[in-house]
């Protein structure tokens, strides 16, 4: 027998299977997925590796076949399944078969198991009474106190009969060597979610009804399938996962469930907890390695049906994988940074159709992907348009700073904004202020028109740069920063720019009485000061927060009744083809989080831009007419989701020589090309030019077709791979990529 081995080297040169013959002794043993220690290269160094796969066939010359070693006893073995996918991902977003190995293996270590240990009784009542007798007329006391203890209770906990009882091993031992008792271990695995199991009885509403039918009737028939739900915040969207993955595990199967990191609160695992009881479990950065170890095995084992957590969740190893859900499914973290620069929804959907899965995406505000696809009917949409035991949706005010500086309001806080402030801090309700900081790369605009100056060829700002000049992101395309603005002659024309902090003393002058709280990157480094923050802030000890888009996620306030969205533009304006649908997001999820109590809220939108669709879509809380505008952009530019983008980021320390390989790149794409619809632009500099004396440069593919793409990836890894000129480079590739880089 011969094992394929993907060997554990990351280096493009060594993407491929070694083949190793199998030593007898380990043949029934082996399996697809093992670690195993394998000899390599010249020197036969002991090297780690993966099992692809299993033949009796010899692909090589016999002769020159090595055989593999052992299998690695520390070492996590993959599912086979997930193997599968691993190389569905290599295929699908490049880089080599172990970067993506391992992405689908988030525990790589075995990790001790803690062991509990416990004392049981061998004999009978009768038997025991005799031999207790026996142990008293010898006075062996101990003994005695132990035996007694057992009669009462035949199994006890080994702490308990060294602690309380005070009974030593060697008594243990001696009693266990006479078949009395027995000395047991068992495994236990540390379980981080406590709470009690609560039946919660509501009462679904028509709309989650009907979401929850429609799922189920496939579901039942053998379907399999990929869901929208679209529901405005406060739908009950939760609600329906619930009762969805429910169903699922009532028929045996399991059910992994992503949430982004940051908005996954105690509160959100609580209400999974309340239903799932033990059968539920998290996983997230917060964990121990041992901890995050003993879930996986949870998983394995069968001993749970649900696992919460962020992207990498999704590759949690259970046996029978029946649903995955995937909430905020718009979020921007769920695209890996690291290569392979997967994307979750594409991941869990490839997953649930290799395991016969169904995939539920949730979103208040969905990706253009997602609608888009379930537009063109693949996915199947269900809405949910009303709040069920909440207020109405918050009133919102759209305030245009270009009129606040002509009446000689310079200040960042509006004359509407700080009348309603003035008037919730009075009736002793809360406030929280949101500054959108999204694009900071620092654009530039006219604070007297609200201009803003952009690329003539790719429809996205240009970014300001320390040398005076303005650059595009996408295609390089550059020219010095006027001092007059040319739409109005004005002077006022800048970079824009504000900060929390500066925001945080702003109101502190202005409402002295005021208790602020401030949540940025700076207030938050701390362990949990995430969650300090709005927990303070729960409790009411503030009036105001202040804070990025951090606060916006997550959290229910219900004394909050106001949200003042600063300067709405920073988003809008960011140099990227995502902009508008981010400042859609994120405004439609600050005026949600007005009014999720008893009273009904109100938000402030302040903005240069009062016109832009992106806004005044948001102020109007209408996704489908924002979805309209934003798609016919995206139809007209060529960008996803209407055509597939990837983004070849090239990096080296020799300036000269990136150029040179760039070029190289491009002449080799054009000449590749041939009659597929495709584009090719740039290489232009990406927002960060040089990290630690790394220089970068981005070249940009677009076509229609994302098959398109790959087989240009392909043809780009190979022309890489056998061009010793690319050596001094890293080349990575990323597909429809969600920052500009
Ligand atoms: P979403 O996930 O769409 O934001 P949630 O599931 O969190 O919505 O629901 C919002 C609130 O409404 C929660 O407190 C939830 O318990 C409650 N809720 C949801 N559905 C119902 C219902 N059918 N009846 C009563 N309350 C509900
Ligand atoms: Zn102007
Ligand atoms: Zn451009």
């Amino acid at each position: 027998m011969y094992a394929d081995i993907i060997v554990d080297i990351t280096h493009e040169k060594l993407d491929r299977v070694f083949q190793y013959r199998i030593p007898t002794r380990l043949e029934g043993e082996l399996s697809v997925g093992m670690e195993v220690i394998v000899p390599f290269g010249r020197g036969n160094r002991e090297t780690k590796g993966y099992v692809t796969g299993l033949s009796d066939k010899c692909n090589y010359d016999e002769t020159k076949v090595k055989e593999l070693l052992d299998i690695s006893r520390s070492g996590m073995a993959i599912e086979g399944k997930l193997v599968a996918l691993a190389a569905w991902m290599k295929e699908q977003y490049g880089g080599t078969m172990i970067q993506s190995l391992k992405t689908v293996l988030p525990i790589k270590q075995k990790e001790n198991a803690k062991v509990k240990k416990r004392v049981r009784l061998l004999l009978d009542e009768e038997e025991g009474k005799k031999k207790l007798d026996f142990y008293l007329e010898k006075n062996q006391k101990a003994r005695a106190r132990l035996l007694a203890a057992l009669l009462d209770e035949p199994i006890l906990d080994y702490e308990l009969v060294s602690r309380k009882l005070n009974i030593t091993l060697t008594v243990i031992r001696a009693m266990e060597e006479q078949g009395i008792v027995a000395l047991e271990s068992e495994q236990v695995y540390r379980n981080p979610v406590k709470g009690e199991r609560i039946e919660n009885g509501i009462t679904f509403t028509e709309e989650q009804r009907h979401a929850i039918q429609r799922f189920w009737e496939d579901y039942e028939q053998g379907k399999r399938g990929t869901y929208l739900i679209y529901g405005v915040t406060g739908s009950g969207k939760t609600e329906v996962y619930i009762e969805m993955i429910r169903r699922v595990a009532e028929q045996g199967k399991q059910a992994i469930v992503l949430i982004p990191e940051i908005a996954l609160t105690y509160q959100t695992v609580m209400r999974f907890y309340r239903n799932f009881g033990d059968r539920v479990s998290i996983m997230n950065s917060r964990l121990s390695a041992g901890e995050r170890y003993d879930q996986m095995m949870r998983a394995k084992e069968g001993k749970i049906d649900v696992m919460i957590g962020p992207r990498s969740a999704l590759f949690t190893p259970f046996p029978n994988l029946g649903l995955i859900v995937m909430d905020e499914e718009h979020e921007t973290t769920y695209k890996s940074e690291q290569v392979p620069r997967y994307h979750a929804r594409e991941t869990a959907i490839a997953r649930a159709e290799m395991e016969h899965a169904s995939v539920i995406l949730g979103s208040a505000t969905p990706s253009l992907e997602a609608m888009y696809r379930a537009k063109k009917g693949e996915y199947h949409l269900l809405e949910m348009r009303n709040r069920s035991g909440m207020q109405d949706m918050a009133e919102v005010y759209t305030v245009d700073l270009r009129e606040e500086l002509k009446n000689g309001n310079r200040s960042i806080l509006s004359i509407k904004l700080q009348e309603l402030m003035a008037d919730r801090l009075e009736k002793k309700e809360q406030i929280m202020l949101f500054l959108n900081r999204r694009g900071y790369a620092g654009f530039i605009s006219c604070r007297e028109c609200g201009h803003v100056i952009k690329c003539p060829h790719c429809d996205v700002s240009l970014s300001s740069h320390k040398n005076g000049k303005m650059v595009c992101h996408y295609c390089g395309f550059e020219e010095p920063k006027p001092s007059v603005c040319p739409e109005c002659g004005s002077r006022h024309i800048g970079e824009f720019r504000a900060g929390t902090q500066q925001i945080e003393e702003i109101v502190k002058t202005l409402f002295p009485q005021a208790r602020v709280l401030r949540m940025d990157m700076d207030t938050t480094r701390q362990k949990d000061g995430h969650e300090k923050i709005l927990s303070a802030f729960a409790n009411e000890e503030a009036d105001i927060l202040v804070g990025t888009q951090m606060i916006v996620k997550g959290h229910d306030f219900p004394n909050v009744t106001l949200v003042g969205v600063l300067a709405a533009d920073m988003s809008l304006y960011s140099d990227d083809y995502r902009a508008g649908e981010r400042t859609f997001q994120l405004l439609t999820q600050a005026v949600g989080r007005a009014g999720r109590g008893t009273k009904k809220g109100e938000a402030v939108i302040q903005t240069y831009s009062p016109e832009h669709y992106g806004i005044v879509t948001a102020a109007e809380q209408d996704y489908e007419a924002f979805y309209e505008e934003e798609i016919r952009y995206r139809e007209l530019m060529g960008y996803p989701p209407a055509e597939n983008l990837l983004a070849v980021l090239v990096s080296c320390e020799d300036e000269p020589l990136l150029e040179k390989g760039c070029r190289y790149l491009k002449e080799y794409a054009l000449r590749f090309r041939k009659d597929a619809q495709m584009d090719i632009i740039g290489p232009a500099s990406p927002g960060i030019g040089k990290i630690n004396d790394v220089y970068r440069k981005v070249l940009y593919l677009k076509a229609e077709r994302y098959d398109t793409l790959i087989r240009m990836k392909n043809y780009m890894e190979q022309y890489i791979e056998v061009n010793p000129g690319f050596q001094k480079m890293r080349i990575q590739f990323d597909f429809n990529p969600m920052n500009v880089f």
